[in-house]
């Protein structure tokens, strides 16, 4: 069994940004990522802290503007204002879900798309649709890339995914469509889950159930990537149980250590894109 862990492949992703962050420095434009936090949520922070020591090590940088839990609609509104107008900042990561009595609705039609880091505007949603994503949503996009770094063909690869959600599920279908995958996107009214999982070359879990891909889930020949993040009695956890699908598949990503390790890295490659674009 392959353990298919995500830090190689951020590592390379981040080393192919180096270069390109080394060029654009040339000609005096620095990568610069604002990252908009409202309140202080601990995954929130843990990935901002992520985000900010990944920026540091390629050369690019990043801007944290951090609002209270209290602030009103108008302060958030001006904060991506902000952004939008504010030409040393080339891409922006705007942390959701916002506190109920903000609109994400609202930020997602405000923010700049040209700077949309993480493919929430609905300008972004469409290039997706159509298959011309520039800045791709950093988690499915981790998943790509995290199968292309093991060399785990896509095209004509039978892909099931389990989770249809805005963020994570209905991207990657795009995303893997994109790459010639054929794919079958499951959810909780999905009749005979396992069968569906176990008939794929590649099985992906993005549902946020603990450990509920279970043997019965998958086959020998099998490669099973695991998005789900989930804490149980104080530890992390993915959707997969890592231990029985290991005994069967033949290769799987841990959580933690797989494609979460890969998001920021994603996040960079979306900033260098922004910065290169507007030159
Ligand atoms: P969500 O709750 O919005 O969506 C879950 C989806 O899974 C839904 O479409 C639902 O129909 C389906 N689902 C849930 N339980 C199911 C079941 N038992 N059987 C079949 N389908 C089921 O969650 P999300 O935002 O898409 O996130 C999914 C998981 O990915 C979560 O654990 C989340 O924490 C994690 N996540 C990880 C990263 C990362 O960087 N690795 C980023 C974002 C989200």
């Amino acid at each position: 069994m392959t353990e298919l862990r995500g830090l190689p492949a951020a590592r390379a992703i981040t080393a192919r940004c180096k270069t390109e962050i080394e060029a654009l420095r040339a000609r005096g434009v620095v990568p610069t990522l604002a990252i908009l936090r409202v309140g202080e949520r601990g995954d929130d922070l843990s990935y901002e802290r992520g985000a900010v020591k990944r920026f540091a090590s390629a050369g690019a940088e990043t801007r944290v503007i951090a609002l209270p839990e209290t602030c009103t609609q108008d302060e958030l509104d001006a904060a991506v204002r902000g952004i939008n107008e504010d030409d040393g900042i080339h891409a922006a990561l705007i942390f959701r879900p916002l506190p109920k009595h903000l609109s994400e609705e609202r930020v997602k039609t405000l923010l700049d798309p040209e700077k949309d880091a993480d493919c929430m505007t609905p300008a972004s949603a469409a290039a997706l649709f159509m298959g011309r994503a520039v800045l791709p949503p950093c988690t499915p996009q981790a998943v790509i890339e995290l199968l292309d770094h093991y060399n785990i063909p896509l095209s004509g690869a039978k892909v099931t995914l389990i989770g249809r959600s805005l963020v994570v599920g209905k991207p990657l279908a795009l995303l893997l469509i994109a790459r010639n995958a054929t794919v079958t996107v499951c959810h909780t009214k999905t009749r005979e889950l396992p069968a569906e999982a176990r008939a794929a070359d590649i099985l992906i879990a993005a549902a946020g159930s603990a450990k509920m891909v279970t043997a019965e889930f998958t086959r020998p020949g099998q490669v099973v990537v695991d998005v789900g993040i989930n804490v149980v009695d104080g530890a992390l956890c993915g959707d997969v149980d890592f231990d029985a699908v290991s005994a069967v598949a033949d290769a799987v990503s841990p959580v933690p250590g797989g494609v979460g390790s890969i998001t920021t890295a994603v996040l960079l490659e979306n900033t260098v894109k922004a910065a290169q674009k507007r030159l």
